[in-house]
């Protein structure tokens, strides 16, 4: 039955849907159009194997060109081909190849189909579910509706399997929901019905399991309207109406003959055996159950087995054959302990795909949260590094603010400096640092044993310029000279304001003789730069008493006191003139 086809570990529903969609079965001697002849033998595929076979055959000897779809569409029907055969290993390996090279998705999904029972067969269940998920991470992209209700049926079916009917039933109203125009729903209506009988939500009177008898009975599908009305008289002795359901049985069992479905004969046989049995007519029951029992090879494992070795066990203890009885009820708990196995089986195949993908969401939350760490991480590094450019910023502004600062301190100091060792009017040094400086050159010449001369210079008559003139007038006079004097001397000469009128002059690395020529040059250079004012000629000059260290040694005090010697000399012998340490050897100007 339907229902049963839920709990039946040896039966796919959706076997019986593809021989109930095969229609019209052509007979193609020669290969025309190679399209054409794969539709050929897939609408023979369940109903007439042998020539299924044969045309199988006959394609891979003629071996016409194919596209590669048509390639693929070939792989897909040897691959069922092998299948059909029993040949697991070998069909697994060609729909394996279909599912993940054929790049057709619809064709994809009807190899995952297949697969699915392969693997639903061969008890594995882990993989089949594993190949669900993937069926239903399929279905959004899947344009092919013949595929996809083939998926969604499949899909059904693994989840009824594994104990989940609600989701089953999911599946099978999903196909209701896109059918075509003039699409039958027999299809998601049977597979839906089984969810139902496993959710035990179906009464024996249920509008849907008419409806689902209806649609497929109108869709030409005998065995699937047989399949519904073995559930609905499952339910009507489940119920307690073991005559209804008898005559249920009685009126389909023709037609359920007729068609040959391993499964419609094995639930009609089983039931008829429960039915008989709870009415009381044991013979019947045991023959009946012994029926079903002949349908299965030693050793196979199924519910039907189940229903039937405890009919077989509960006539022979009715019939107090003890021994008999024991057989039976060994083999019904042999069956009932096995398919609870299998169950479990499922059961824990279904929660270890379901625990496996949790798993691999919370991988792939867990990624999501290390990319938000590493957007994070990246934000912040990006932040860091502009924080880190405002730091540099401000770092520069201030040591920018510092340096002028310092700049500026440095600035007044040397000013400060400057205005402390300088003249305020002639800007030479001033007398107090001449002297300094003065005394520090003259260690350092004789410690080089270098010659120097000390100049002394004074201006003559100055008071008569001052009074002649002005203070002011006087003051630019003193400029000029100090200017006069600076145009004679070299850098390394020391030139400072010793006060008034007076300056001294240390000419550095001076022989006496240089020395004599560069202060008379001086003297010659005032004299001939008279200050012109308003008009008025402002002649001057200046006495100038030079002494050098090569006479007078490098002593501060004997070499100023010899110069200034020779300074009265020159103010003495008539002005405008040098006079030297070496007497006599003065030079007088004009
Ligand atoms: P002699 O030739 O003997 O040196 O005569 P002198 O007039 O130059 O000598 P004296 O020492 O008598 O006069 C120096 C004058 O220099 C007195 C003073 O008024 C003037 N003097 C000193 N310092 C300054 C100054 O800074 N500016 C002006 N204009 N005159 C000054
Ligand atoms: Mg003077
Ligand atoms: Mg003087």
């Amino acid at each position: 039955m339907v229902a049963m086809l839920g709990r039946h570990a040896r039966t796919w529903l959706v076997g019986v849907i593809l021989a109930c969609s095969a229609g019209q079965v052509w007979a193609e001697a020669t290969i025309k159009d190679v399209t054409t002849f794969l539709d050929q033998a897939e609408a023979v595929r369940m109903t007439d194997s042998a020539r299924y076979a044969a045309m199988l055959t006959q394609l891979h000897a003629d071996n016409p060109p194919m596209t590669p779809v048509q390639r693929w569409r070939l792989r897909y029907l040897d691959a069922a081909q092998a299948q059909f055969l029993g040949h697991y290993a070998e069909a697994e390996k060609g729909l394996r190849d279909v599912i993940d090279h054929s790049g057709h998705p619809g064709l994809s999904a009807r190899a995952m189909g297949m697969l699915l029972q392969n693997l639903s067969t061969n008890h594995r269940y882990e993989e089949m579910f594993t190949l669900a998920k993937r069926g239903v991470a399929a279905l959004p992209g899947l344009k092919d509706t013949v595929a996809r209700h083939s998926l969604l049926s499949n899909l059904s079916q693994a989840t009824n399997f594994a104990g989940h009917p609600e989701i089953a039933i999911q599946y099978a109203q999903m196909i209701r929901t896109d059918l075509l125009p003039g699409e039958s729903p027999c299809i998601s209506m049977a597979v839906e019905m089984a969810a139902r009988y496993t959710q035990k939500t179906l009464a024996s009177d249920s509008q849907e399991l008419a409806r689902g008898i209806e649609a497929c009975t109108a869709y030409g599908s005998p065995v699937m309207a047989n399949m519904m009305w073995l559930t609905k008289s499952t339910r009507l002795i489940e119920e307690g109406d073991p005559e209804a359901g008898l005559a249920l049985l009685d009126r389909i069992a023709p037609s359920v003959e007729r068609e040959g479905y391993f499964a419609g004969r094995a639930a009609l046989y089983s039931q008829r055996g429960n039915a008989y049995l709870a009415v009381g007519r044991y013979d019947d029951a045991r023959k009946a159950a012994q029926a079903a029992v002949d349908l299965f090879k030693p050793g196979d494992l199924d519910n039907f087995l189940i229903d039937a070795y405890h009919v077989l066990y509960e006539v022979a203890k009715r019939e107090k054959k003890d021994a008999v009885a024991l057989i039976y009820y060994q083999k019904f708990a042999d069956q009932e302990r096995g398919n609870l196995d299998d169950l479990s089986a499922r059961a824990l195949a279904y929660a270890a795909v379901e625990q496996r993908a949790l798993l691999q969401g919370l991988e792939a939350d867990k990624l999501t949260q290390q990319n938000s760490v590493l957007k994070l991480e990246k934000d912040l590094t990006a932040r860091a590094v502009e924080n880190g450019r405002l730091y540099i910023a401000l770092l520069l502004a201030l040591l920018g603010s510092v340096t002028f600062w310092l700049y500026r301190i440095k600035r007044s100091q040397l000013r400060f400096m400057h205005l402390s060792h300088h003249d305020g009017l002639t800007g030479v040094l001033n007398h107090q640092h001449f002297m300094t400086e003065l005394e520090r050159s003259l260690h350092d010449l004789e410690r080089r044993n270098a010659p120097a001369c000390l100049v002394l210079l004074d201006l003559d008559h100055f008071k008569q310029v001052n009074d002649t003139y002005g203070h002011a007038i006087g003051d630019v006079v003193l400029k000029r000279a100090t200017a006069t004097c600076c145009q004679q001397l070299r850098r390394a000469d020391l030139f400072g304001r010793l006060g008034g009128e007076e300056f001294g002059i240390l000419l550095h690395e001076c022989h006496p003789e240089q020395g004599l020529v560069i202060a008379n040059c001086i003297r010659a250079a005032i004299e001939a730069t008279p200050v012109t004012i308003d008009g008025h000629v402002v002649k001057y000059s200046a006495s100038i008493g030079v002494a050098c260290t090569m006479i007078s040694g490098y002593g501060l005090q004997s070499l100023r006191r010899e110069a200034d010697a020779a300074l009265y000399r020159a103010k003495g012998a008539g002005r405008n003139r040098v006079m030297t340490d070496l007497l006599g050897d003065g030079l007088v100007g004009a």
